[in-house]
Parts: structure tokens; sequence; C-alpha cells
């Protein structure tokens, strides 16, 4: 099964495709993660990215097509992925459908004022992605992998409200996008993440 998790920043979708993944078995391809390992290994692309990522403005759509184009051919792929921030324009979306067959698009929908407080409060684990809000982490090692949790530099306020921005005005339009071609599900992410994860399983299964 080929499924794309849609929504803003903050709304769940790294937290609920990773173990969305582990229940289907299947990868979780996060373009943000893919992109910060790059600019943690100094690559090129991550250069690149980085001056991008920093503003809270999207990274040009030819790098991001190119990254997963290639991942989505690796092996792996075979029995299914989640694509988790990618699409995020009209152009992408459009680009992926050349190169791959998308079963189910889900959205999660989550009001401004939440996501604004969950970014915020965000930590991240940069070895396996993992993410948990600091009102709920005591120390700041990663459960999975006891890596360091660290605040990624475009969750600071001023960088949440340019992503928020750039969501509504480039990304939305997906919503609709995908709507048009029956593929989309939509999950009210304010719920909790064990209702979100049963949910999500509900609609891919039904
Ligand atoms: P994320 O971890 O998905 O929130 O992504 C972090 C940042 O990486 C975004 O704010 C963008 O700057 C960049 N990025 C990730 N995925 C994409 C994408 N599909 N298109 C453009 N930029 C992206």
């Amino acid at each position: 099964m080929n499924v794309i998790f849609l929504g803003p920043p903050g709304a769940g979708k790294g937290t609920q495709a990773q173990q969305v993944c582990k229940e289907l078995n299947i990868p979780q391809i996060s373009t943000g993660d893919i992109l910060r390992r790059a600019i943690k290994e100094q690559t090129p692309t991550g250069i690149e990215a980085k001056r991008y990522i920093d503003q809270g403005q999207l990274v040009p759509d030819e790098v991001v097509i190119a990254i997963v184009k290639e991942r989505l051919a690796m092996d792996d792929c075979k029995n299914g992925y989640i694509l988790d921030g990618f699409p995020r324009t009209v152009p992408q979306a459009e680009a992926l459908a050349q190169f791959a067959d998308i079963d189910a698009v889900v959205e999660l929908d989550v009001p401004d004022d939440h996501l604004v407080q969950r970014l915020s409060g965000r930590r991240v684990c940069l070895n396996c992605g993992a993410t948990y809000h600091v009102s709920r982490k005591q120390d700041n090692v990663c459960d999975n992998c006891s890596h360091e949790l660290i605040q990624r530099d475009d969750d600071k306020p001023e960088t949440v409200l340019s992503r928020l921005e750039v969501y509504h005005k480039q990304t939305a339009p997906l919503v609709e996008f995908y709507q048009n071609r029956n593929v989309l599900k939509k999950i009210d992410g304010s719920q909790s993440v064990d209702a979100i994860f049963a949910q999500i399983l509900e609609s891919l299964r039904g």
C-alpha cells in the first residue's frame, strides 16, 4: 500500500507514520528527516536545503522530487511505503503521479493554535526521527535509540509562523487535489495519539 500523510507541521504526521509503518511493515519516507540528515552530513543537497529550512520555506521542488524518486526506487519500497512530508506542492504531487501509484492520502486536520503549542515544545531525535513534547519528557534522551534530543531550529517561534503560512498557501491545495482523485481520508488530528492511530488503520483497511 502506497500512502501519503498530509497535514500542517506539528499535526503528528511523523509520530503516526512511524507507528503505522511498524504495524504495516513498510518504510516511512520523511523528506524532512532525509534533508536534516543531509544537513548534518554537509552534503551539497544539505547545504542548499539548509538556507530554505532555516527560514521556514520549502526546499525547491526539483531537489525534493529527485530525492523521493531515488528513494522510492529502492527495494524496501516494493511492498508499499508512507510518504511523510511529501508532496508539499501541486507540482510535487504532479511529479509523484508520474512515478508512483498512490492508494490513499491521510489528511491530519489540526487547528493552527494547537500546532503552535505542539511545535514550540517539540523535541526530536536526529538519529531515528522520533519526536516528543517537553511536557511529557523527563530527560533529553530518545526512548528508541538513546541519542540526545534537540529542538529543531525551525521549531523556534518565529519560524513556526512562516511554516504555517507556507502550509496554507502551498500545501493545503493538495487536499482538493487528492479529493478529486478519490483517495483522501480526513482524520481529526486533535484527538489522542492512540485514537488517531486507530482511525488511520481503520481508514486504510476499510
Ligand atoms: P518536516 O520535517 O516535514 O517538517 O520538514 C522540515 C523542512 O524541510 C520543511 O519546513 C521544508 O523546509 C523542508 N521540506 C521537507 N519536505 C519538503 C518537501 N516535500 N518540499 C519542500 N520542502 C520540504
